[in-house]
């Protein structure tokens, strides 16, 4: 396990994923009842910028920085559509970013901060010090859970959540290459199994397209009736020596979360292009959704008596 997060926190991948996450946890806020995140790859929970990882790569400034300077990005001075000002906003709310963005949020830190106080979050991390940092994090916070386990297995223990309402969050480091596909398909079959109603949000790299094709394939026929991906790519997705860009494919998703997010991911392509035009997609791998209730029928008027 050589992968550490920070050296990527606040990249463009980063900003479409936590951009879906808020997307997500504001779908379970629609209702009064209480519902739980999962986060099967956790990470540490909070990146400095200026620290060595993420200061020594700086993939923030093609990530969360176009959208601080849209000048940037080309993007003139447009406003942001209000999910994106939202996210934007709640990062620079966080303590430590009062004079500019310093710290960049992960997806636990992210989930509590749009939670509500009666939801709750179970985060699994798997290498000792990024679940030791995670823990300190959350100290005083009661409705997080650090479990420094391996986050597929713990699905096992974790589904059905009591809430019976909820996310899974499935953000792996991908060190095993296309294997790493294999093991989210065993965990996803295994976990709509124990829980059919929960949303499953899988993160994946694009680099070589024929790479990720049989996931969205397997995906197209996993069994569940609504699957939606939003992708974005910042580079050609032929060359399997960069990530040239990523998606989140979305398992149960909810009720139009893709009209949502079409206005941030338009507004996210033009912010973070780079030498080319970025490209976006949202479209539904499944849609078997109950048909909207049918309107009662419009009679032809009756005719008018003299
Ligand atoms: N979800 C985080 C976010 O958005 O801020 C980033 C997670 S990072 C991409 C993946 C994390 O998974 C790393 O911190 C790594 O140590 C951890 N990890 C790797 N294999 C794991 C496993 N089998 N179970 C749990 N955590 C694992």
């Amino acid at each position: 396990m050589n992968y550490r997060h920070a050296y990527h926190a606040g990249n463009f991948a980063d900003v479409l994923k936590h951009v879906v996450l808020l997307a997500l946890v504001e779908a379970l806020k629609q209702k009064p009842a209480p519902f739980c995140v999962i986060d099967t790859h956790a990470g540490s929970g909070c990146y400095a910028l200026d620290g060595a990882e993420a200061g020594k790569t700086g993939e923030y400034r093609d990530g969360i920085a176009r959208l601080l300077f849209p000048d940037l990005g080309n993007a003139g001075h447009e406003p942001l559509p209000p999910l994106l000002r939202r996210w934007l906003d709640g990062i620079l709310a966080l303590p430590g970013n009062e004079h500019g963005l310093k710290l960049y949020p992960g997806s636990p830190l992210q989930a509590a901060q749009a939670m509500r106080d009666i939801d709750s979050a179970q985060l699994c991390e798997l290498h000792p010090e990024e679940a030791a940092r995670l823990r300190e994090l959350f100290r005083r916070d009661a409705r997080l859970h650090v479990h420094g386990r391996d986050g597929y297995e713990a699905l096992k223990a974790l589904l059905p959540p009591k809430e019976k309402r909820g996310l899974v969050l499935i953000d792996p480091p991908y060190e095993a290459q296309e294997a790493e596909y294999r093991l989210i398909e065993q965990a996803l079959k295994e976990a709509l199994q124990r829980w059919p109603g929960g949303i499953y949000a899988v993160w994946y790299p694009v680099k070589r397209r024929s790479q990720v094709q049989p996931f969205l394939r397997w995906l197209a026929h996993c069994g569940a009736k609504r699957v939606l991906r939003a992708e974005l790519l910042v580079h050609g997705d032929d060359s399997p020596l960069r990530l040239n860009g990523s998606g989140m494919a979305i398992v149960n998703a909810p009720w139009q979360l893709d009209e949502a997010l079409r206005e941030p991911l338009r507004a996210l392509a033009r912010l973070l292009a780079q030498e080319r035009p970025a490209e976006w997609t949202l479209n539904w791998l499944v849609d078997e959704a109950p048909a909207a209730p049918a309107r009662p029928a419009r009679l032809p008027p009756a005719p008018r008596r003299r």
